[in-house]
């Protein structure tokens, strides 16, 4: 039987860790630097159809209804005069079983955690990752030991795993913009049934339903210079003083949104620079470990779970070697999507705004386009 540990109990982790614990080959660990896990309330995740195709293999097709959403458009307003641009239909990419779907991310988490407790090892910081022929001994700052054959990381965007293998230390690098989260609850004067995308001068907000209850997540991103020292003090976006001087930015009309949001937090966006190549195949990242994306074509959480998918068939079919490069492929597709869907929506001079919205109404009717754009990432 392989062992196989997996560092940080997140999407990408507790997914994998779901798939190998079906496969009688595999003995799996989790190991998790924090006393529990993360399950803050009112984070919305939106699912495309393409990781919500890899989740029905765990059965998240029976996971209550009441707690996700399928919603069937994303509609375009500018944020200026909230007048409605044009609207895409994501449900195009739909399928009987696999929809595209919005749910809380605590939901997510606790589906994914569900039958995994007793594998998951909270409180264990990796502290040394050391390779002696095909064996990787990992040590935490417990001082425990653990041997595996394979070790899995999923970490997150500051991966600490990737330092300690790495020389190349280059870290994860700010965004320039700050995601502005919070929910909203009953609201009449809200669509509940769509994701409502609102396009602003270096500004865009998304509100999309995410249970059944009329429950709505909203987060905005805003450009926002950080001074290095601002960026890595993690206590500053808790300040009042600071969240005070943020809100002073947000365009005036998208104001009365902020009145309606509860459990708002204010966090800046890192975003990976690069890819890194372990020497061993039995050493491999994904999720956010492996490439951070800017947020705004929504493919974390999905690609997250795609990697996760991608590499325990690799491990399970011996072809470990191939999973990096297909990798690669895919998370370049997705992140220059990313910031090109960052560029078009933060657009500023009225010209080009006029413009960008004439060719937006063209492109979401264009078949051909929207299978390329879109119909590429959601297939797998
Ligand atoms: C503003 C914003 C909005 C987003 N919206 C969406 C969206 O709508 N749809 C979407 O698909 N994605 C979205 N994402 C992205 C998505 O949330 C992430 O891509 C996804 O959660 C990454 O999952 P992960 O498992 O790789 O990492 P994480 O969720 O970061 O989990 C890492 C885990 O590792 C643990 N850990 C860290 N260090 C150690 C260590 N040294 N030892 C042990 N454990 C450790 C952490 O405690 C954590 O539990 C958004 C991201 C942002 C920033």
């Amino acid at each position: 039987m392989k062992k196989i540990a997996i560092i940080g109990a997140g999407i990408s982790g507790l997914f994998i860790a779901n798939l190998f614990k079906k496969n009688s080959d595999y003995q799996v660990v989790i190991y998790e630097k924090n006393n529990s896990i993360n399950l803050e309330e009112g984070y919305g995740i939106q699912l495309s159809v393409n990781s919500v195709k890899l989740l029905n293999e765990i059965e998240f097709n029976k996971f209550e209804n009441a707690r996700k959403f399928n919603p069937k458009k994303i509609i375009f307003f500018s944020s200026k005069n909230f007048k409605k641009i044009c609207d895409l239909n994501i449900s195009d990419f739909n399928s009987e079983n696999c929809q595209y779907t919005t749910l809380k991310r605590s939901d997510l988490i606790n589906f994914l955690k569900k039958d995994l407790e007793n594998l998951i090892k909270f409180n264990h910081n990796v502290s040394s990752i050391n390779k002696e022929n095909q064996k990787i001994q990992l040590t935490f700052e417990n001082n425990e030991i653990f041997e595996c054959d394979y070790l899995i990381i999923s970490d997150g965007v500051f991966s600490k795993s990737r330092s300690l293998i790495s020389n190349n230390k280059s870290q994860p690098k700010y965004n320039n913009t700050l995601a502005i989260r919070g929910k909203i609850t009953n609201s009449s004067e809200i669509d509940n049934e769509n994701i409502s995308l609102f396009l602003g001068s270096d500004f865009h907000q998304v509100i999309y339903p995410v249970n059944q209850n009329g429950d709505l997540n909203f987060i905005a991103i805003m450009k926002y210079e950080l001074t290095l020292e601002q960026q890595k003090n993690y206590s500053l976006f808790k300040e009042n003083s600071f969240i005070r001087k943020v809100l002073e930015k947000v365009p005036k009309e998208n104001k009365e949104f902020f009145d309606k949001i509860k459990e708002f937090k204010i966090f800046p966006v890192f975003v990976s620079k690069d890819f890194f190549k372990t020497n061993s195949d039995n050493i491999n990242f994904i999720g956010d470990a492996f490439f951070a994306f800017p947020p705004s074509f929504a493919q974390g959480a999905s690609q997250s779970i795609e990697s996760a998918y991608e590499l325990y068939r690799s491990i399970e079919n011996n072809s470990e070697g191939n999973f990096f490069k297909n990798r690669v492929i895919k998370t370049k597709m997705v992140d220059k999507r990313s910031k090109l869907n960052q560029f078009a929506f933060h657009l500023s001079n009225p010209v080009a705004i006029f413009f960008r919205n004439i060719f937006l109404k063209k492109l979401i009717k264009n078949k051909k386009f929207l299978d390329t754009y879109l119909g590429k990432i959601y297939n797998n």
